[in-house]
């Protein structure tokens, strides 16, 4: 890995995106090998992912349940058991205050030294990595990292209802950025990172056209990234803030 920010390794990361599945999509190997290391790592999804899907064939009212199973299932393959679910409407959201406050309740709750969330900038060269939701989601968590979470003066209720004490998180790897600056080699784990996506069964339509799909996509970003030929890799913005 290369990366500017080389903090020493946390005990807590969160992870904050928009939908069911961004995670395995962005970040899936990364994440595999943060748990191997030993970090914690929690999934705060802000969407139930509820416009998701192919099939026409399955009720609209299932599809927030389904998608919360199938992202409980694909967190297990990369060993993260805490999922939690803000249930914002897919396709509606943005960095309102309400959003902002809710991603800092569980920053204070969590109190991770490292969070992993999505690109607020709009990346032209993957213009699906820059979902209106990502963006959305991108901007409510940057807003609840700073200076919303480590200020105790913002959403007064978190400290004086729940007693949740600001907290600062300095480390954060954005994902889907017009540019990086860090190139994590996920050879050793696209494996896992492809049986966690293929865990959103709702979502995939044909497997082995997404399998194909990812590895190539993963390999350009090694290639990027000049990392070895044949290897995999994911890509980040990796930020620190003091
Ligand atoms: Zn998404």
């Amino acid at each position: 890995m290369t990366s500017p920010a080389d903090a020493p390794q946390p005990e807590r990361a969160l992870v904050v995106t928009a939908h069911p599945d961004d995670v395995d999509f962005g970040a899936g190997g990364t994440i595999a090998q943060w748990t191997r290391s030993g970090i914690e790592v929690t999934y705060c999804i802000v969407t139930d992912g509820d416009a998701g899907g192919f099939d026409p064939g399955t009720p609209r009212s299932e599809i927030p349940r389904i998608r919360r199973a199938e992202q409980i299932a694909a967190a297990a393959v990369l060993g993260v058991s805490d999922v939690r679910y803000l249930g914002y409407r897919d396709g509606y959201l943005t960095a309102s205050h309400d959003v902002r406050r809710d991603i800092s309740r569980v920053i204070r709750q969590v109190r991770p030294e490292r969070m992993l969330i999505q690109s607020p900038e709009r990346n032209w060269e993957r213009i699906p990595a820059s979902h209106p939701d990502h963006l959305a989601a991108g901007e409510a968590a940057i807003f609840a990292i700073y200076p919303d979470a480590r200020n105790p003066f913002a959403h007064t209720t978190l400290l004086d209802d729940e007693e949740l004490e600001a907290w600062t998180v300095h480390d954060v790897w954005v994902m889907g950025a017009p540019t990086s600056n860090t190139y994590v080699d996920v050879s050793a784990e696209i494996d896992l990172k492809l049986a966690a996506i293929l865990e959103h069964r709702s979502q995939v339509a044909n497997p082995e056209e997404m399998t194909e799909r990812v590895r190539g996509w993963l390999q350009r970003i090694a290639q990027e990234g000049q990392l070895e030929e044949g290897t995999y890799a994911e890509c980040f913005n990796v930020v620190h803030i003091s």
